[in-house]
């Protein structure tokens, strides 16, 4: 009898304490007069603990997604964001670290209350990632509007729409979203062979956010930074990568050995990212998509922090998965 007792005090509480969370956390990044972006997942492809690509950004009430790699359902969840909210997803490329969860972001935000078609916004080659999910997850939706009935969850909400627009010009731009003053632009970056790819540039009452996607340096990027409040961009650690390739030679490991070779030649090293940031005038520098994907301070430091620093001297964030990077109002 006792044991009963404690068990459904703990039941309850564990409850309160969720419930709590999510609408204290709501409240906070639904507010209109600050831009939050939560870092949901700060991994690319090479294993680790950090769930894959994955960028929530909070702008004037409109909860706006940009990729979703592996395990940013999931993530997104546990940092009680509100899915149910979720207007609208972005994607810069069609790598696999960043749009493996796709389908499940669908289906959760659908699941957990979302009463609109979900639109997907993405250059060429997304319309076939929609379908594609769509394909897999019909059987599913089915199974949820059945046995919950279509008033709790209705058909037509389950699947998202793709919105697939041309990839702008080398050093242009092309407006994809536009909403309550909120405005969502796309440029090219540059990470060969992947074409179509881009960057998206968020602007709000005077305030803009940059996502680099994954790049190496260009023109384009340090133009489209200019001024930002905040650059949220991919970095690698060419020496780390590099030691990496090595170890792997080293141990016979040859197709982990080429590819740390490959990968090389299509990402921002530390030291140009701290160059361009500076020469940009970026208010905040946010690193996601680490390469090598580290977790001790340590290591962040020499690999990432240090080579920026050097070079620019505004604000530092060192990405992990649930990092929350408030921009008040200016
Ligand atoms: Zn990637
Ligand atoms: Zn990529």
């Amino acid at each position: 009898m006792k044991t009963q007792k404690v068990r459904t005090l703990l039941a309850q509480t564990m409850i309160r304490r969720r419930q709590k969370a999510r609408v204290n956390t709501a409240k906070a990044l639904l507010r209109p007069d600050v831009i939050t972006a939560v870092l949901v997942g700060t991994g690319g492809p090479m294993p680790s603990a950090r769930v894959q690509s994955c960028t929530a950004l909070f702008v004037n009430g409109q909860f706006l997604l940009f990729d979703a790699g592996d395990g940013a359902a999931r993530r997104m969840e546990a940092l009680h964001l509100p899915v149910a909210q979720l207007q609208a997803v972005f994607m810069t490329h069609y790598h696999a670290d960043h749009f493996a969860d796709l389908g499940e972001v669908i289906d959760r935000s659908w699941i957990l209350g979302r009463r609109h078609r979900l639109p997907v916004h993405g250059p060429v080659g997304i319309a076939r990632i929609v379908a594609g999910f769509h394909q897999a997850y019909t059987l599913e939706y089915g199974y949820r509007a059945a046995h919950h009935g279509d008033e709790l969850m209705p058909l037509q909400w389950a699947e998202a729409q793709a919105l697939e627009f041309d990839s702008p010009a080398a050093s242009g731009s092309v407006s994809v979203y536009e909403r309550d003053g909120v405005t969502v632009t796309a440029f090219p970056v540059l990470h060969p062979p992947i074409v179509p790819n881009v960057g998206y540039r968020i602007e709000f009452d005077g305030r803009a956010v940059v996502l680099s996607g994954d790049t190496v340096f260009t023109d384009t990027l340090l133009q489209q930074s200019r001024g930002a409040d905040l650059l949220i961009s991919d970095v690698m650690a060419m020496d780390a990568v590099e030691q990496i390739e090595r170890g792997n030679q080293a141990g016979g490991n040859e197709t982990t050995a080429q590819i740390m070779h490959d990968i090389r030649d299509y990402h921002i090293s530390a030291e140009e990212l701290g160059s361009l940031a500076e020469e940009a005038q970026v208010k905040r520098l946010a690193l996601t998509h680490l390469s090598p994907p580290v977790e001790q301070r340590l290591l962040i430091n020499s690999y990432f922090k240090r080579p920026i620093a050097a070079r620019y001297t505004g604000k530092i964030v060192v990405g992990h998965d649930g990092t929350r990077i408030v921009i008040p109002r200016a």
